[in-house]
């Protein structure tokens, strides 16, 4: 019997047709790896420290990570049981569809967005309803309101959209909500907000008191740089929360990642300044790319999108025999801002590759 024999005993056949999460490339030593979204910056040294007095490792972490729920929710103005801790975003995300969706259900979302969304929503065992994004790029919320049926169960909204970049603006936001009814889960993905300098763009916070059907996601991947560790966390209704606790696997958020967390929290000021030069970065490259003919939507995450449309491939190829290792998709390449010198690099790459594109 070979490895790719289809296997013998009987499993779900939509998940044996689930291709794996796909990750970035890993890139040579040399190389500067753009790929994932993650944060360029080494890790502080007092969080690097948090992270070394955290020795119990004979012991399991707390379930619920009270530690840092109490932190967050004192930040955020939440009680406690409004704060809800996951190993990563994404591992939230996968609770609150399971939650939501099972079997005949739907699950609406724009695409393109964020991958793992497909997945998540085959592993429920619901349906993916996928609206296009707007020729801009950004989610088309009033085409998403017609897709509402009475079996869809969740919706996902991407702002800043992972890979575009684009946002939602509260209006937009606002408009949609209106429509939707207060019995449907409302998932608001805030990977990337910490990155936002349009002042259109919708805020999930403040919304959280008006809408009982709004669950805020966010993550320590990013903005805070602890991509490795996986901590994420959601804030909405206690009711809503509890019902992802409960599809959570157990434990799988780490006294390490805690103690992390709450450091970087500790550290929030310094590394606000951190996403404040990553923004800046983001600016001026989407300004010089613009000025070299590029068409990109503009940026509100820690990355650029190229909408090449085609050859998306042969782009990152060209850019990655150069040291950059980036994220091609059918529609265009997602590019993560990063280290100063990747972005030295990718402007004088742009400007031979754009008088060759069609
Ligand atoms: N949401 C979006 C839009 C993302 O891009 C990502 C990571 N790429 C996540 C959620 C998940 O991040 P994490 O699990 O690291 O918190």
């Amino acid at each position: 019997m070979s490895p790719s024999d289809p296997p013998s005993v009987r499993l779900r056949p939509e998940i044996v047709a689930l291709p794996a999460y796909r990750q970035g490339q890993p890139a040579a030593a040399s190389a500067f790896k753009l790929s994932s979204n993650e944060n360029p910056f080494d890790p502080l040294p007092g969080v690097i420290a948090a992270v070394h007095a955290e020795t119990a490792f004979n012991r399991y972490p707390d379930a619920s990570a009270l530690a840092l729920r109490e932190r967050l929710a004192e930040r955020f103005d939440r009680s406690v049981d409004e704060v809800h801790v996951g190993a990563g975003s994404v591992a939230l995300l996968a609770q609150f569809i399971l939650a939501a969706a099972g079997p005949g259900d739907e699950v609406l979302y724009s695409w393109r967005s964020f991958e793992a969304y497909p997945g998540l929503v085959t592993v429920a065992g619901a349906t993916s309803v996928q609206v296009p994004n707007r020729p801009d790029h950004g989610h088309d919320l009033p085409e998403m309101a017609t897709r509402i049926t009475a079996q869809t169960r969740a919706v996902i909204i991407c702002s800043p959209n992972n890979p575009t970049g684009t946002i939602v603006t509260a209006d937009e936001f606002e408009s949609f909500m209106a429509v939707v009814p207060s019995d449907l889960l409302v998932i608001l993905d805030e990977a990337y907000c910490e990155f936002v300098t349009d002042p259109e763009a919708v805020n999930g916070l403040p919304l959280l008191s008006r809408f009982p059907n709004l669950v805020v996601l966010r993550t320590f991947s990013k903005a805070y740089g602890l991509a490795g560790l996986r901590v994420g966390y959601a804030l909405g209704p206690v009711a809503v929360l509890d019902a992802a606790r409960s599809t959570a696997i157990p434990l799988s958020v780490t006294g390490v990642a805690v103690a992390a967390a709450i450091a970087s929290l500790d550290a929030s000021d310094q590394l606000m300044r951190r996403v404040r030069a990553l923004t800046e970065r983001r600016d001026r490259v989407w300004r010089l790319l613009g000025e070299q003919g590029w068409s990109i939507p503009a940026p509100q995450g820690n990355f650029i999108w190229l909408p090449t449309a085609q050859d998306t491939t042969d782009i990152a190829d060209v850019l990655s025999a150069v040291g950059l290792i980036v994220r091609p998709f059918p529609e265009g390449i997602r590019i993560s801002i990063g280290e100063e010198e990747s972005v030295e690099k990718l402007l004088g790459i742009c400007a031979d590759i754009v008088d060759d594109l069609p």
